[in-house]
């Protein structure tokens, strides 16, 4: 079963875009048990899916890590641009697709917005202005990608948005990974990011 490993990189290497003979994907799920590693949610059976293709870090071969194609074209740009280019297929949205990838991958930081939340507690600090999150005051979430996997990255506030992210072109993905948030909450979010990038005062 050993497979030819004559392609594999040193272990350890950074594979981010790493050469896999099978092309990411577009296709309905086969199964109602995917979860998306964009947001986390389950991906119900016949919904059309994402496959980015990977180089499995943990021995030979490859993996298929799956999205809702909107959690892609804002987490993984790249990978869904490749698709979208090598690809015909007639997809829902394909135009609005492509607009989300090519926004997010206009800035370098934008593919790490998770959501936004109310900071439950004071504790963390902003990684753009270094100070703290009031409790209670809105942040963005991130999370950073390496190998496949994403990991909490901290927290930026809304009001450093343009400082961090040198855009304020992020409204729709900002609310897009916010679904766990009350109506209520959400339509607060949404005049928040609309009431412009509101640059914080830093003090002395
Ligand atoms: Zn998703
Ligand atoms: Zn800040």
């Amino acid at each position: 079963m050993k497979d030819d490993a004559k392609t594999t990189p040193e272990a350890g290497a950074a594979t981010g875009a790493g050469v896999t003979s099978l092309p990411h994907l577009f296709e309905p799920a086969s199964s109602g048990r995917s979860k998306c590693r964009g947001c986390g949610k389950l991906i119900a059976l016949g919904e059309l899916r994402f496959g980015e293709r990977l180089p499995n870090p943990f021995g030979g071969g490859e993996m298929t890590l799956w999205f809702h194609p909107a959690c892609a074209a804002y987490k993984r740009p790249e990978p869904v641009l490749q698709a979208l280019a090598g690809t015909s297929q007639n997809l829902p949205d394909r135009g609005g697709l492509e607009r989300a990838a090519r926004g997010s991958l206009a800035h370098r930081r934008l593919p790490r917005i998770d959501g936004a939340e109310r900071a439950p507690s004071g504790q963390a600090k902003c990684r753009s202005c270094r100070q703290p999150v009031e409790r209670g005051s809105w942040r963005i979430r991130l999370v950073f990608h390496e190998e496949g996997r994403f990991s909490p990255g901290g927290f930026v506030h809304l009001d450093c948005r343009q400082a961090y992210f040198e855009t304020d072109d992020l409204r729709d993905q900002v609310l897009h990974f916010s679904s766990a948030l009350s109506s209520e909450e959400l339509e607060e979010l949404r005049s928040a990011l609309e009431a412009g990038p509101g640059a914080r005062a830093t003090e002395g």
